[in-house]
């Protein structure tokens, strides 16, 4: 994961469109998620990789403090691999540019320099001034134009660390599950209630490239890795109200999962900033779980559980087939209710549906509701495929496809998902020319 940082209207935001701009348009239009704009994924000479645009998450930052920028540059370097400090070629060296600066030369984390708005060869020669903040290198480029950015690019994959994904752990088949949610939900008692159970089960695997911790799980009939419980555990010492905070710590562990517990604070109730986690599960395609946690503290009446539920999915829509479990971390209550639900997920991820099966409950379907006629043209679905992805993902072939529209597309999906049982994974549906 990249990392942009620097002061207001640098241009942090438009170097993040720029580097991740055409792709992101692309995934978006199938998983119909368009809240979270400052993380996306972008692919350059073979390599994927993620961007943060951290002033995105900066409340009021024309009014940034010091200390304020001080703790999001040092959460930045702990969380990213990679980081973009970016400064303004019309404006010159400005104070909090030296501010960053100081912060920035203390990590041995790969820190590139980018001199933005240089929109042409004199803007780029007068970036040498930047110089003064104590970097070897600086890119100038234009976020606007696009000049640059493919230098720099070039750049940002030849200092990512390897990527190792799963390779450095020992049973790369076993499922990755992460806790992620919002500061004090309850993450941490939650693993420790887990991890408590019995000592000697649990192995600790340090990533080889990575601080962070994996820890496999193996009772009751379980045997999982718990991701990054180190980053989970490490209370951190910075604002952890700032949605910034928890976005940031959640990215790494929902990149390297399989599936996610989101746990939420029931006493909080589920606010935007689980809705930005919950996109950010969803993007990566990894399997999902909604934990309500504290439910020990919630008086109850008849409906409340269900009216919750209710009102969690219709926030997360259009992705709604998941599972919500109420749990109390304090009174042991349904803990492995959740596991075995995140064990759900990780198998319906991996579910492959035969061709012959999925023609033979589908296209009765499609006979009976077909795809509206466009500009009086009808369209004909003919054929249906799984794509041998490690989500699920399913081609419909047809005469026409370009003129079939979203609704449709969700249509097929909820007819997959009624068929099937694709409970707590997206599951992506594409169109192609027969
Ligand atoms: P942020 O606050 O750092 O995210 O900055 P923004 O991305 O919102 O950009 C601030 C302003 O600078 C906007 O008006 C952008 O259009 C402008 N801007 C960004 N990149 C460039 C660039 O490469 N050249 C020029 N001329 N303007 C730019
Ligand atoms: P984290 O920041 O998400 O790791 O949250 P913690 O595990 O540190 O928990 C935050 C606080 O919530 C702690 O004081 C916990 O004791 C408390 N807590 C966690 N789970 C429960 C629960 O199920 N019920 C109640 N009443 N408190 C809980």
């Amino acid at each position: 994961m990249i990392a942009i940082v620097g002061r207001p209207n640098v241009g942090k935001s438009t170097l993040f469109n720029r580097l991740v701009g055409m792709r992101q348009a692309i995934v978006d239009e199938f998983s119909g998620v368009t809240r979270d704009r400052h993380y996306g994924k972008t692919f350059w000479n073979g390599r994927e990789f993620s961007v943060i645009d951290t002033g995105g998450y900066v409340e009021g930052s024309d009014d940034i403090f010091e200390e304020e920028i001080r703790k999001q540059v040092l959460l930045a370097i702990e969380e990213a691999d990679l980081i973009l400090f970016t400064v303004d070629t019309s404006e010159g060296v400005h104070p909090l540019d030296e501010e960053f600066a100081r912060v920035l030369r203390q990590t041995k984390k790969p820190v590139l320099l980018v001199a933005n708005k240089a929109d042409n060869p004199g803007m780029s020669f007068n970036s040498s001034e930047f110089y003064v903040l104590g970097f070897d290198r600086l890119y100038p480029l234009s976020a606007v134009n696009g000049s640059g950015t493919g230098d720099i690019l070039d750049d940002i994959v030849k200092a990512l660390p390897p990527d190792t994904d799963n390779k450095d752990i020992e049973n790369p088949e076993l499922p990755r599950i992460a806790v992620v949610g919002r500061p004090n939900a309850g993450k941490s008692s939650f693993i420790n209630a887990l991890l408590g159970v019995e000592r000697n089960i649990v192995t600790d695997i340090a990533g080889t490239t990575r601080d962070s911790i994996d820890t496999r799980f193996n009772a009751f009939g379980f045997d999982f890795y718990l991701v990054d419980t180190a980053g989970v555990r490490k209370k951190s010492k910075v604002h952890e109200d700032l949605e910034f905070y928890s976005v940031m710590r959640s990215i790494r562990a929902i990149e390297h999962s399989d599936v996610c517990i989101l746990m939420v604070d029931a006493h909080e109730g589920f606010a935007v900033q689980d809705v930005n986690i919950f996109s950010l599960i969803q993007k990566n395609k990894k399997g999902v779980v909604v934990v309500i946690n504290k439910w020990d503290l919630i008086e109850k009446e008849t409906n409340t559980s269900r009216d919750l539920e209710k009102y969690i999915r219709e926030r997360i829509s259009p992705f709604t087939d998941v599972e919500i479990i109420f749990t109390s971390v304090n009174q042991k209550q349904r803990l492995l209710k959740a596991l075995e639900a995140a064990i759900r997920a990780f198998e319906n991820r991996k579910k492959k549906i035969k061709t012959s099966e999925l023609n033979e409950v589908l296209l009765p379907i499609i006979e009976n509701t077909p795809p509206p006629a466009t500009k009086g043209k009808h369209i004909k679905i003919k054929y249906i495929t799984q794509l041998p992805t490690p989500t699920p993902a399913f081609v419909f072939f047809a005469n026409l496809p370009q003129y079939i529209k979203d609704p449709y597309a969700r249509f097929l999906e909820n007819k997959l998902r009624e068929a099937f049982d694709f409970k707590g994974t997206p599951v992506q549906v594409f169109f192609r020319k027969k």
